[in-house]
């Protein structure tokens, strides 16, 4: 444990009267934008599987099989999660809710409690052991892929089947253990329910958000103006929710679709998939919406993007000739990132993929569906042939 570290466990300790009493503080395990996640023991632990033992007789008379069940596997070890003071109440209490209301959902990392001393609020969670995304997903073959994938879609299923979007889908929010193939959706910060009426208000904006408003304002003071697209357009834009990681928005998120489902989430497993098969990660670099925008639009083409923003109510014109108008298909790119585009020396022959390399494109078409309505269902994809083979 680092000294800095130590400190800031110490400092956490102080602060929060009395949460020393009920666990023993680890290690630091997060550092995300919204809070910070600590490791520790349940203190309680062991006194409690004691008197289980004892008292087993005693507490069929009052527990239901399935709550027994569940205190059972209380966890040894969980994982704290330290909410920043800056967050405002009602995202936290969105949090909060969201995951109460998912305590029973397959793959998703339960809530067993949380605490509030003044203005700190801490959720505990159950500790769930998961390896580092960057640690392994250069080496992931595609039985691997399968196992993962059914995993985050057996998690988004049941996300989804409350009609929860979660919004904020990438490897840092599905903590994955490879040894036994299981992941646990986690972080539901940036979730809300289908059908929100959304207003931009702080509870939801992102830091990014916060940046891009005051480099916006930063500019519209600038007199003489850099030769690019209108980036400080002052017109009254759209109002949408846009939250969520750079790099992993939906079109329709980026193109600020006011109706928004569960299908952003299915996009953003995309890029997961895309990630994994190009070895690239991030996949997609820029900082803001055009420019992502125009990431897609190396891979998808003009034509295709032109359609896309239509379906929102959006014209989407660029004069940057490099940009085709059909774009690449996906087999290249992932043929480019992984260094296999030149042709053989020996043979001549043009590179390909493999069999069961094309079935995972196959699929990551699907995904990267540019139309949302289009786009494969978490329930559809496992049943595609490609998620279904992992139960072979
Ligand atoms: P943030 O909203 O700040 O991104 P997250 O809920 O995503 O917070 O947690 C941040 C990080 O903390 C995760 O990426 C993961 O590394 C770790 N973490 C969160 N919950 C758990 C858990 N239940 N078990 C183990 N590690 C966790
Ligand atoms: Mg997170």
């Amino acid at each position: 444990v680092e000294e800095s570290v130590a400190e800031d466990i110490a400092r956490f300790e102080d602060s929060f009267v009395g949460i020393n009493k009920r666990y023993r503080l680890i290690n630091r395990i997060g550092e995300g934008t919204f809070s910070t996640v600590y490791k520790a023991e349940d203190l309680e632990y062991n006194n409690f599987d004691n008197r289980w033992d004892i008292d087993e007789h005693e507490s069929r008379k009052w527990a239901s099989p399935s709550s027994r069940k569940r205190l059972l596997k209380r966890p040894h070890y969980v994982a704290i999660k330290k909410i920043y003071v800056t967050s405002s109440p009602m995202r936290i209490f969105n949090e909060l809710e969201l995951l109460y209301d998912l305590k029973h959902s397959d793959s998703v990392c339960p809530l067993i409690t949380a605490f509030r001393h003044h203005d700190q609020v801490v959720a505990v969670l159950p500790y769930f052991q998961h390896r580092d995304f960057r640690d392994y997903y250069r080496d992931m073959k595609i039985p691997e892929m399968r196992l993962y994938f059914r995993s985050l879609f057996t998690a988004l299923r049941s996300v989804h089947a409350k009609k929860i979007l979660h919004r904020d889908i990438k490897p840092t929010n599905f903590l994955y253990n490879p040894q036994y193939s299981r992941g646990v959706l986690v972080d539901f910060g940036l979730a809300e329910r289908e059908g929100t009426d959304w207003h931009p208000c702080a509870c939801t904006q992102t830091p990014e958000d916060r940046r891009y408003r005051i480099s916006h304002s930063h500019y519209a003071q600038i007199q003489h103006q850099p030769p690019s697209y209108p980036k400080n357009e002052t017109r009254n834009s759209r109002r949408a929710n846009r939250a969520g990681t750079r790099g992993f928005r939906a079109p329709e998120v980026l193109l600020k679709c006011t109706q928004q489902n569960t299908s952003i989430d299915m996009w953003s497993a995309g890029v997961i998939l895309l990630t994994i098969l190009s070895r690239r990660f991030p996949f997609f670099h820029s900082t803001d919406d055009i420019d992502a925008l125009l990431e897609i639009t190396t891979i998808f083409g003009r034509k295709k993007l032109k359609e896309t923003s239509l379906l929102h109510g959006q014209v989407f014109e660029t004069n940057i000739p490099s940009y085709s108008d059909g774009g690449h298909s996906l087999e290249k790119i992932i043929l480019w990132c992984t260094g296999r585009s030149s042709k053989d020396e020996g043979t001549g022959l043009k590179k390909e993929l493999e069999d069961d390399e094309k079935e995972a494109v196959q699929f990551l078409y699907r995904l990267m569906e540019c139309d949302p309505t289009k786009r494969i269902t978490a329930d559809e994809a496992l049943r595609h042939p490609f998620i279904a083979r992992a139960f072979e």
